[in-house]
């Protein structure tokens, strides 16, 4: 270890340096010396060294200088200063400038020795702490999940970009990014799948963007890209490419495959005029919160922003009450949404009907009829009620994700082919989620294959955890399948199906439901 400790003697009398250099390379120190001022100046300017032993009448200055030096560079460079005569004030000057310690000659070698020693031990703890210091520093401005830099390091970071772009004239861009519908991701899968999606998406994010680029977790689902140097053109296109990246990107955490969609509002300095970094932020921010009331999944340039603000109060008109007047403009910007949204479901309903899972419309009409008798029978409210129909209706949406040749197949499934079965809740989920006025049913839809003992799928939940909906589902959809022609079998008679279903009462159903079913059916 030793060998890593360098030691600088500056002393004009060669005899002692010599002696010292002896003495000291035995204890396997690193030994340079100087003989004047200057020569010691220019070696600490050059390297770093743990200790230096310095004398404090050099021809050319004090030692003291070589201290001052030292402290203004904020050095850790241990300094032990020794004088041929003694002079107390001399020995307090040195310790007011920071020495480690004050010896007089002729030296004591083990004195010398101890002393060196010391101040490594002393210099050893304030390395540590400096250290340690810098990784809170690090750990301060760093968001755990996604391990982006936070918004302390944003505001940090901001203003000297916006300085320096203000001082050199350069371009200073910023774009946030909001994900759609996240809550809804949380609703469905819970926070921690949420949190997986979160760091995925920040990695998404760091490796779109350039080395230069800075990106941030500003809060929550939402993100912030600081770029440096770049002009609203080139951001524009760069924005452009990362939406469409974005809307690409299959995010599969756990085996779950998930798609977003996101909105986000740039601005650039200088061609919006701003004063300050955090100007530019709040300007990205209402771009993107435009975005958003444009109907989200796109972009939107903080200099639209105005444009479309005007077209929305031109839209509402004069009306006298100015509160009146507000009101009317939100619910103007929420009917963007609400289209976007209602579009979004009727894609949903097409890509249903286009897979033509030859008994789907039928079978669905049926259960219908038979979960909603149910979900009175157990005098569920008017809402759930609705649900179950709903849920009837659209639980296999996702085998429109199944190939056709496992859906028709005749021959027995494989464990493969079931295995690509068993991923069709979810997928429904994944079509509906995103269709705000079906949130209720998106439970009853991933469950509705578990089994009442916990051998079901896609989680394995058992008895009561698996949601009233689903375990109602479960029952009129297999009774209902066993009564109707399948691939691979002729359809079973009403006695056999209920027979079967009896069957299944604690292992796959449960015994209430089941119980209530025969009494219905
Ligand atoms: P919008 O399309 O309007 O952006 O809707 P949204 O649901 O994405 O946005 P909203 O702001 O209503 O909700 C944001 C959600 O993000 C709420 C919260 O559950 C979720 N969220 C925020 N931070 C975290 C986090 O650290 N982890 C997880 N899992 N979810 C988070
Ligand atoms: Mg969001
Ligand atoms: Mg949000």
């Amino acid at each position: 270890m030793h060998k890593n400790v360098r030691v600088l003697i500056v002393d004009d009398d060669a005899n002692i340096c010599e002696s010292l250099k002896n003495v000291l390379s035995e204890e396997d120190y690193t030994v340079i010396s100087a003989g004047t001022l200057a020569l010691g100046k220019e070696k600490l300017a050059e390297e770093f060294y743990n200790v230096t032993l310095v004398d404090l009448n050099l021809p050319d200055g004090s030692g003291l200088e070589l201290l001052k030096e030292l402290k203004k560079a904020n050095s850790v460079t241990a300094m032990i200063v020794f004088t041929g005569y003694a002079s107390v004030e001399n020995s307090i000057a040195a310790l007011n400038e920071g020495a480690f310690s004050y010896l007089q000659k002729p030296l004591n070698l083990d004195e010398l020795k101890i002393t060196i020693k010391k101040a490594l031990q002393t210099q050893e703890l304030t390395l540590n702490n400096k250290d340690l210091l810098n990784k809170l520093k690090e750990l301060n401005m760093k968001d755990p999940l996604t391990n982006l830099y936070n918004y302390r390091y944003l505001k940090e970071r901001l203003s000297s970009e916006f300085k320096r772009a203000q001082r050199y004239g350069l371009s200073l861009s910023v774009i946030m990014i909001d994900i759609d519908y996240f809550k809804s991701v949380n609703d469905i899968y819970g926070h921690q799948f949420g949190d997986l999606i979160l760091r995925e998406f920040g990695q998404c994010l760091k490796d779109s963007s350039r080395d230069n680029d800075i990106v941030i977790r500003y809060g929550g689902e939402e993100f912030l890209i600081l770029l440096p140097d770049t002009i609203k053109a080139r951001v524009i296109s760069f924005a452009g490419r990362l939406l469409d990246r974005l809307g690409a990107h299959v995010f599969d955490p756990e085996g779950k495959k998930i798609k977003l969609k996101t909105s986000i509002g740039l601005v650039s300095f200088p061609e919006d005029s701003m004063d300050t970094g955090m100007t530019l932020v709040d300007s990205a921010d209402k771009a993107l919160q435009a975005a958003k009331e444009m109907g989200g999944n796109r972009l939107a340039d903080f200099a639209e922003v105005e444009i479309f603000k005007e077209q929305v109060s031109n839209q509402s008109g004069k009306l006298e009450k100015e509160n009146v007047e507000q009101l009317k403009k939100k619910l103007l910007m929420m009917k963007n949404r609400v289209n976007q949204t209602l579009l979004e479901a009727i894609y949903a309903f097409a890509k249903a009907i286009e897979s033509q899972d030859y008994y789907a419309n039928e079978h669905a009409e049926s259960m219908g009829s038979i979960v909603v008798a149910i979900g009175k029978k157990l005098k569920l409210s008017d809402k759930e009620i609705e649900n179950l129909k709903h849920t009837a209706i659209l639980h296999d949406l996702g085998k429109i994700g199944i190939p056709d040749k496992i859906l028709h197949k005749k021959e027995k499934l494989t464990e493969r082919d079931f295995d690509k079965i068993k991923t069709h809740p979810q997928i429904s989920v994944e079509i509906l989620r995103c269709v705000h006025f079906l949130k209720g049913i998106a439970f009853m839809v991933l469950h509705h294959h578990e089994r009442f003992n916990g051998f079901g799928y896609p989680n394995g939940l058992k008895g009561e955890n698996i949601p009233l909906g689903a375990r109602i589902i479960a029952v009129a959809d297999v009774y209902q399948a066993l009564i109707s022609d399948r691939p691979y079998r002729k359809a079973y008679s009403k006695k056999e199906a209920l027979k079967i279903v009896k069957e299944g009462i604690g292992t796959q159903f449960d015994p209430e439901i089941v119980k209530v079913f025969l009494e219905i059916i």
